[in-house]
């Protein structure tokens, strides 16, 4: 009983809802269960003793109403912004209950756990019971804020979820917090083992994450203030940075000096940050002010230019690759689909108000329809994904091109001669 309450954590940090609604449904029902009755911690509960605040009908439906919204609300940005934001502190009273519902089902601690229930007197068994809802309470919150500040960092720089992992990721959350929870009750000492390796996993992750953040940032020379290490200016006092350093196709710092200034204001434009202070963009429009120096995100057509400009010279080395990729049957095709639709789509995409992508969105999935009819032929499969890349490439960007012509002014600035590619 020990080892499992421990590992509920693993469990309650991902889910407010739903691990405690499968709580409520392995005591309640899992005895009655024939084959799994008799395995694990099943094998120690009584049928019939399922606290009822935690099994009645009406808790259990009210239970389930709770996952299903929870289940969707998990499934669009907004909703999940303000769940993050909640999260650390409701969770760990789901924790609680879930433990509590626990052991009151399985009434008190059984003799064969070694610490023989029958023996202790009743107020040595509560405040032990007492004792382990606060560790499970406290090491829900640890682990609810750890994994917090993971998934703010990665959708931070996979806003629109480019790669598609965060959207795997969620759906991976909401299998693990229900069946994990069946898993523990089953087999409690090979969950707790697993538990154990994510938890440490998720807390590395986490070291990890704060060191970036925190070398991410430089003090300005001029006024002190902290800039992104890839601003060109200062935010704060405007003084020009000689020393700045480029991006990776996330937005992530790359330890590397800037060579040429116009193409790095176009490689962070590309990341979906202001192209002078680095900042990030908080719009899906070509036309917004950057919220930290108040320049506009793209000054004239030369700015739209050079991030087309940008992108377009990335074309040679992601198709190559992707060929490459797309050579090894199944496996290599969604690296393939994850580089091309970071490196060529998504530079235009940030841009790109949703409803204005409806319709490049069925085109493409239109096109890929055919063309996974044309991965079936023998030798065509090297083909087929850098020609999703060329079609999703240029759908996306002809859609970018017409709305910035829309909405960027003409010319600005000293450097706007160069004109809008057709
Ligand atoms: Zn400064
Ligand atoms: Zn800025």
């Amino acid at each position: 009983m020990l080892l499992p309450a421990l590992s509920l954590p693993a469990l309650f940090a991902s889910r407010v809802f739903l691990p405690l609604f499968a709580v409520a449904l392995a005591v309640r029902f899992g005895p009655d269960v024939p084959l799994l009755g008799t395995l694990g911690l099943l094998a120690g509960l009584p049928v019939d003793a399922a606290p009822g605040w935690l099994t009645s009908d009406l808790s259990i439906a009210v239970l389930g109403t709770l996952s299903a919204l929870e289940l969707v609300a998990h499934k669009s940005g907004g909703a999940r912004e303000i769940l993050n934001e909640l999260d650390p502190y409701v969770k760990p009273v789901s924790a609680a209950l879930g433990v509590a519902g626990l052991v009151s089902a399985a009434g008190g601690w059984p003799a064969a756990e070694g610490v023989a229930a029958a023996s202790l007197p009743a107020q040595a068994g509560l405040g032990f019971t007492g004792l382990l809802v606060l560790a499970v309470a406290a090491g829900t919150f640890l682990l609810a804020v750890a994994r917090r500040a993971v998934l703010s960092d990665a959708s931070e720089l996979d806003a629109d979820d480019d790669t598609g992992l965060l959207g795997l990721f969620s759906w991976g959350e909401d299998l693990w917090s229900v069946f994990g929870v069946f898993l523990l009750v089953l087999f409690p000492v090979v969950v707790a083992a697993l538990v154990v390796i994510a938890s440490c996993v998720v807390l590395l992750m986490y070291a990890r994450s704060r060191r970036r953040e925190a070398r991410s940032r430089v003090a300005c020379d001029a006024c002190g203030d902290d800039v992104p290490r890839a601003a060109l200016r200062c935010p704060h006092c405007g003084v020009e940075r000689p020393d700045a350093e480029r991006v990776g196709l996330l937005g992530g710092p790359k330890m590397q000096r800037v060579g040429d200034r116009r193409d790095h204001a176009a490689s962070l434009r590309a990341v979906h940050r202001c192209g002078v202070c680095a900042a990030s963009l908080r719009e899906r429009h070509p036309e917004q002010d950057c919220r930290l120096c108040g320049r506009p995100a793209f000054a004239g057509t030369a700015d739209v230019a050079g991030l087309d400009a940008h992108v377009k010279a990335r074309l040679p080395w992601v198709l190559a690759a992707c060929a490459g990729l797309s050579a090894v049957p199944v496996v290599g095709l969604i690296p393939g689909i994850i580089l091309y639709r970071l490196a060529l789509i998504a530079p235009y995409r940030r841009y790109l108000p949703r409803g204005r992508t409806l319709l490049v969105r069925w085109g493409v999935r239109l096109g890929y329809l055919l063309l996974i009819f044309v991965q079936l032929w023998p030798g065509a499969g090297t083909l087929a994904v850098p020609a999703m890349a060329l079609l999703a490439w240029s759908s996306y960007r002809r859609s970018f091109l017409s709305l910035a012509a829309e909405s960027v002014p003409a010319a600005s600035g000293p450097a706007s001669s160069a004109a809008l590619p057709a």
